[in-house]
């Protein structure tokens, strides 16, 4: 029966393709310096159609903010050519990056690791089993559900961690809207099982999950992450097909301002906002189990990489949000906490001011449906590893981040209400 379930919950099965091999590829930071360098990248952009890592599209390169994108290595000559002559400033962040794709896996030993345990990334399959698992072990702690299904069918799990209480305060914990983002579900796994090792040792720990429930989306976007692992490793979006290409990003998906500023008309473009708000039956899913627990849940914080930066809204308007000054304040302790640890170094501020004019973002969208405490944590690295961090720093980041979820966590605490 145990066996049924899992399969039921793990999912479709993926055809056998030859998974996409990077070999060779290049990865380009740009840090164009004015409003003409920046125009001739969106025109090379529209030449040579450029794979953008950070920000998602070129539409969001603005003077003085570094930008990543990825091209083959044939396309790569040219592409410096062009740079040099224009006189854009650009580093090669990865000479090949296939090996940086394998250098992921190869861990080195942790001495300080008393239990012995290596943390590593892990596939949809092992993330559903021990979502079940973990609700088993710890019936009074954390009950899993599930909030919909994705385009292909899998189950989108929700664990609620903390003392099953009524009237709680709610914070939702969204990992995994990006695919290729690994480190975002690993966080979430991180966080639930910390929470349960630590309940009732851990005063803290014990404060909040005894008065608030975490509502924890290990992998909001399952069918995309499946296919990161299976078969292309720097896919972003979800997997339903639209017209000649794949995929939707849902983070532009949502009901706010709606491919307002991207112009993200192209399926076949990275941050393909879809056909419509709220098309994508993952946004649907997440969206109506918010609007149904609009009452209790407090805040809401995403988690994606890379950039090492803590945003909050909006990325749709340049304003400030109504209640800006307490929000920045609750980013700059938080991050303090990150910090304090290894002395990683965030940036903090709106996505708009941050990284640009955005739509359809998962936590614009939460804000305006009235969880005033909505934040986007755009996780290590900065600069060497993007969307590929060694499962070495697995833990590092996940303890770092920690301390920050807690300050947030802390602050829904004391709330009124
Ligand atoms: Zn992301």
């Amino acid at each position: 029966m145990m066996f049924l379930l899992l399969c039921l919950f793990i999912g479709a099965s993926v055809g056998v393709l030859t998974p996409r091999r990077y070999d060779n590829d290049k990865v380009f930071r740009i840090l164009p310096k004015t409003e003409k360098e920046v125009e001739f990248i969106k025109y090379l952009d529209n030449k040579m159609q450029l794979d953008f890592f950070k920000p998602a599209s070129s539409h969001q390169v603005i003077p003085n903010n570094p930008a990543d994108f990825h091209t083959s290595a044939e396309e790569s000559e040219i592409i410096m050519k062009f740079l040099e002559k224009k006189g854009i400033k650009f580093d090669i962040l990865s000479e090949n990056l296939q090996e940086t794709i394998e250098r992921q896996f190869q861990v080195v030993e942790e001495k300080n690791n008393r239990s012995g345990r290596i943390f590593r990334y892990q596939p949809w399959e092992k993330i559903a089993t021990w979502a079940f698992s973990v609700a088993l072990r710890n019936p009074k702690l954390v009950s899993m559900m599930e909030i919909g299904k994705t385009y292909e069918g899998r189950p989108i799990i929700l664990l609620k961690v903390g003392k099953q209480k009524a009237c709680k305060k709610g914070i939702i914990l969204e990992c995994g809207i990006h695919a290729r983002e690994w480190i975002s579900p690993a966080f979430c796994q991180w966080f639930v099982n910390e929470a349960v090792k630590t309940y009732g040792k851990d005063k803290n720990m014990t404060r909040l999950l005894d008065r608030v429930t975490f509502h924890v989306i290990p992998v909001f976007n399952i069918d995309g992450y499946v296919w990161s692992w299976t078969q292309d490793r720097l896919w972003r979006k979800n997997r339903k097909p639209n017209g000649e290409c794949i995929g939707t990003d849902l983070n532009r998906n949502f009901n706010i301002s709606w491919n307002k500023f991207e112009k993200d008309e192209d399926p076949c473009m990275q941050a393909y906002a879809g056909t419509g708000p709220e098309s994508e039956v993952e946004t649907q899913a997440f969206s109506t189990y918010i609007r149904k627990n609009l009452d209790s849940i407090k805040a809401h914080i995403s988690f994606h990489s890379y950039g090492q930066m803590l945003l909050y809204p909006y990325g749709h308007a340049e304003e400030n949000i109504p209640n800006h000054e307490i929000v920045e304040k609750l980013a700059v302790s938080a991050l303090e906490a990150l910090s304090g640890l290894f002395g990683t170094k965030y940036i903090h501020g709106s996505i708009s001011k941050i990284i640009g004019l955005v739509s359809g973002s998962s936590i614009d969208w939460s804000y305006e449906e009235g969880i005033k405490y909505s934040f986007g944590f755009e996780l290590r690295d900065g600069k060497i590893y993007n969307f590929l961090l060694p499962e070495s720093l697995i833990k590092p980041t996940c303890q770092e981040t920690m301390l920050a979820v807690k300050v947030i966590a802390n602050h829904v605490l004391k709330l009124e209400t």
